[in-house]
């Protein structure tokens, strides 16, 4: 049993895996490969860097990852269902149980048909998504499941993703542990 399992290891989904797992969380990130910043090479607009590569910025965030203790797949997630334990995360290899999940899939949601979460529409836009994942304001999408990124919004910056990815991941940490999480660097 994970207590997160974060589904999608782009941007946002590596953010939020790292944080959880620095946390003390047990997490696993699984990821069809497919992120979208793979397409940039020259990502100026983050504060550390002059200019990052999206390939190179995943690879960081993989070993920011295990660094803190989380694990890393390369699966693709084809259900998520509720359990009386929890949730059931169903990939092409496996199936994982698990107390929560983070979405950070980007435009990609059929296999959470089962949880019936709802939709808001997606901006006109060619590398836009036709849908979001509804949330509230603290990225709360249906109970023990929340969403980050492109996921569940549309701006389609990285540095968004990467702030998204925290906020989802800070929120499910203070509702797990009924009080507002704070993450203190030493
Ligand atoms: C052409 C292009 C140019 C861009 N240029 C810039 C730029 O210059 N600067 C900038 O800041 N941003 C840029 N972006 C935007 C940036 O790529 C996105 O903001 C960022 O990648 C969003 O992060 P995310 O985590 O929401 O999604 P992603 O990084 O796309 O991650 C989603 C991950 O989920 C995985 N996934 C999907 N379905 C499943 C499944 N069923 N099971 C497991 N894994 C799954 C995918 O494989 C992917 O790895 C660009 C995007 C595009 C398309």
């Amino acid at each position: 049993m994970k207590d997160v399992i974060v589904i999608g290891g782009g941007v946002s989904g590596l953010q939020a895996g790292s944080f959880t797992a620095k946390a003390g969380e047990d997490v696993l990130v699984l990821d069809s490969g497919e992120s979208l910043v793979l397409n940039t090479s020259n990502i100026q607009n983050l504060i550390g860097h002059d200019s990052i590569s999206g390939s190179e910025l995943l690879k960081k965030g993989k070993e920011k990852l295990d660094e803190f203790g989380g694990e890393f797949k390369e699966e693709e997630v084809e259900k998520v269902e509720r359990t009386d334990e929890g949730l059931k995360v169903t990939t092409s290899e496996e199936e994982y149980e698990t107390e929560y999940v983070i979405v950070a899939s980007a435009g990609m949601h059929d296999y959470l048909e089962e949880l019936d979460l709802d939709f808001v529409e997606g901006r006109d836009d060619p590398y836009l998504m036709d849908e979001h994942i509804d949330t509230d304001e603290d990225n709360k999408a249906a109970e023990n499941v929340y969403a980050a990124g492109l996921a569940r919004y549309w701006v389609h910056q990285t540095s968004f993703a990467i702030g998204d990815g925290t906020k989802a991941a800070a929120n499910l940490l203070s509702e797990k542990y009924g009080e507002p999480y704070q993450d203190h660097d030493t």
